[in-house]
């Protein structure tokens, strides 16, 4: 490939319209930028977003870096798609016309919504074909057995905790079923109310069974006072959980998770936590 112009908020032009395409195609528009070649607010916040999942800094530039990861990311879809027989073209790293009727007919012959975009379903079917559990088609649970062993346990010795520090604390969410997690991400978007997140069903830890949320309550009701909450965080922290009230995007005080240090994209293509 050769030189990638660097582009960010402002620029205009062939390459920032590739750009979009290639980040919309990895359903990474999850704020509905336009294709249009203008590299407005949305597109940069898109591009901090990709940064993030990929530990790039997350300046909103579109360098190298940023580049060949993006790229590298289409190429390995151009070149699955190609391999099972779905003509993709040539893995040039663009996720253009031939890509995108690619994996419209990948989606027909697997019953998903032929959009186009490798979301997350696609993602998986495409990338895990014979998965282990099948996380996708799981009911939402409150119960600590629908979590992963290791992240129950961690669960477990956080409830005990709280009640050693006079807290009534009770888990709110633990495993959430994909389908939810798309109704929350509809929220906001085309659904009334505020967005509450930028994961779709697939895309967050609560659907893979790292993660649960949890609340203090007063008089059997959850408490309204944010220390109890902070409290509450700490003592998640202390057991080496990884708390919501430190998140940089959208901070999500109830929200624990334990991620063995894999994101969902790497769950999303197969990778498994150790057992
Ligand atoms: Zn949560």
């Amino acid at each position: 490939m050769s030189t990638l112009p660097i582009i960010q908020l402002g620029s205009t032009g062939y390459y920032v319209r590739l750009y979009q395409m290639n980040l919309n195609g990895l359903a990474l528009n999850y704020n509905g930028f336009a294709i249009d070649g203008n590299f407005d607010i949305k597109t940069s916040n898109a591009t901090k977003n990709f940064q993030d999942r990929f530990d790039l800094v997350s300046d909103g530039i579109v360098g190298p870096d940023t580049w060949k990861v993006l790229t590298e990311n289409v190429k390995a879809v151009q070149k699955l798609l190609n391999s099972r027989g779905y003509r993709a073209g040539y893995p040039d790293g663009w996720f253009g016309a031939n890509t995108t009727q690619a994996v419209q007919q990948f989606q027909r012959d697997n019953g998903l919504y032929p959009s186009g975009i490798v979301e997350p379903r696609t993602r998986r079917r495409l990338f895990d074909p014979h998965p282990k559990h099948s996380y996708e088609v799981r009911p939402s649970s409150n119960d600590l057995s629908s979590l992963n062993p290791h992240v129950a346990a961690l669960a477990r010795r956080f409830l005990d905790l709280t009640r050693q520090n006079q807290l009534d604390v009770r888990i709110t969410y633990a495993f959430r079923s994909w389908d939810d997690q798309d109704r929350l991400f509809a929220q906001g978007r085309w659904l009334p109310g505020d967005i509450v997140t930028n994961a779709r069903g697939g895309d967050s830890y609560h659907n893979w069974g790292l993660a649960f949320d949890a609340a203090p309550y007063e008089n059997g009701e959850i408490t309204t006072d944010n220390e109890k909450f902070i409290k509450m965080g700490r003592l998640g922290q202390q057991v080496g959980l990884e708390w919501g009230g430190t998140f940089k995007s959208i901070v999500d005080y109830p929200h624990f998770q334990y991620t063995f240090g894999l994101k969902t994209w790497d769950l999303l293509n197969g990778v498994t936590p150790p057992a």
